[in-house]
């Protein structure tokens, strides 16, 4: 297939593939969760896929939420050019507070999507549910989530019975087994028909309450593991990055460490005047409680932005306030769809609204999540060497496909 003409999506070229190529995203893999578990010993696939492979750390895209990276990754761009920059977001025009999962918000078409259009295999299953229409968008091929293995069709998912190809129960939407659902998953198309492009995207489950080395994290990445070796004996191109990292977020006393922003700006601009955004909101928040370190605000008419941003600043536990055009630049996000004001928590800290509005009775460990900077490194590790990367000062989570179709070796 290598001497068909490349494909450009986004503006950047990818070669076809040489051999089936699988592009993993691990949800919330810290660097460290790989470490750990080959210093441990449970991980050998990996230790070799960081000795003999090609390992690098990459920067995700902040927010370093779910949905913009997984987006990023299939695009090949930033949440500047696709849209997706939240899970959440207001949409100023219908003043509303919507979901940011429905497809007519991405604004970029995927290198799934234009692979399969030229004829190649593509096969994508994600962990939950959210994901699958995005990702799916405009795709010719195979997608469906495990979360709903049991209820997929020719017709909504190019697969009949998902959940008897896997042969395995359906698994909980909370739980490390909807993670391997998705691998094994993976690993049963590579053995039937081998797809040519397959995109795999796990849930960050046991990244949120299991710290790297902890017990529950290198089982993970032992199971990982497992399936990774098969996929490599199978013949794949294996290329692995995340979607972000994971902190621990609290104090001595293990409660969260949360600055509630909506408490804040009622206290100083009155009640209800500003109105606070979470991007990480999403029905599936028991195990972060909606919590994590970025946070965005629409400031009421008339509102003195620059003093508002000052004041933000001086918080204990904020890293950045910013105004809306500054952010977007840094961050490269799209301005329309946030507000006047994005805030950046401590490595250690989370953003909140108000206190009462978030419900953290389903916490059972103490909280770990995600969306600052400070969880801003992931791996990039292929089961190749690279024949070099010309040019790239900062290699970030969505050059996976770059380097895996451009810069691999033999
Ligand atoms: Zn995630």
């Amino acid at each position: 297939m290598s001497e068909r003409a490349p494909r450009v999506v986004n503006g950047r070229s990818y070669r076809w593939m040489d051999r089936p190529l699988v592009v993993i995203c691990v949800d919330g893999c810290e660097f460290d969760y790989i470490h750990q578990a080959v210093a441990a010993g449970v991980a050998p696939f990996l230790g070799r896929m960081l000795a003999s492979g090609a390992a690098f750390e990459a920067d995700c895209v902040v927010p370093s939420f779910t949905n913009p990276n997984n987006l990023s990754i299939v695009t090949g761009v930033p949440p500047s050019v696709h849209g997706i920059c939240g899970n959440y977001f207001y949409d100023r025009e219908a003043d509303a507070e919507v979901m940011m999962n429905d497809p007519k918000y991405l604004r970029a078409g995927t290198i799934l999507a234009s692979f399969g259009a030229a004829g190649a295999r593509v096969a994508v299953v994600t962990a939950k549910d959210k994901l699958r229409a995005l990702l799916g968008k405009d795709l010719a091929g195979i997608c469906f989530s495990a979360e709903k293995a049991d209820q997929t069709s020719v017709a909504h998912n190019g697969i009949e019975r998902a959940l008897a190809l896997v042969g395995r129960p359906l698994p909980s939407v909370y739980s490390a087994e909807l993670s391997e659902f998705v691998l094994a998953a993976g690993v049963k198309l590579m053995e039937g028909t081998p797809p040519d492009l397959m995109y795999l995207s796990t849930t960050d489950y046991v990244q949120h309450k299991a710290a790297p080395g902890a017990a529950a994290a290198n089982e993970f990445y032992a199971m990982l593991d497992r399936y990774l070796a098969r996929l490599d004996a199978l013949g794949a191109t294996i290329a692995l990055t995340a979607d972000h990292g994971m902190n621990d977020k609290f104090g001595a006393d293990g409660q969260p460490n949360a600055i509630y922003l909506q408490d804040l700006l009622d206290e100083w601009l009155g009640k209800g005047a500003a109105r606070v955004i979470l991007p990480i909101t999403d029905p599936y928040v028991v195990h972060h409680g909606a919590l994590g370190s970025f946070a965005t605000v629409y400031l009421p008419a008339g509102a003195d932005a620059g003093a508002t941003l000052e004041r933000l600043s001086q918080v204990e536990g904020v890293q950045l306030a910013l105004a809306n055009a500054e952010a977007c630049a840094r961050f490269e996000l799209p301005p329309e769809r946030l507000g006047d004001v994005i805030v950046v928590a401590e490595k250690h800290f989370v953003l909140g609204t108000g206190r009462e509005r978030h419900d953290l009775s389903g916490l059972d460990a103490p909280l770990r999540s995600h969306g600052g900077i400070s969880e801003q490194a992931v791996p990039l590790l292929f089961n190749r060497p690279t024949s070099g990367i010309p040019g790239k000062a900062r290699l970030r989570n969505f050059d996976v496909f770059d380097v895996a179709l451009n810069h691999l070796g033999a």
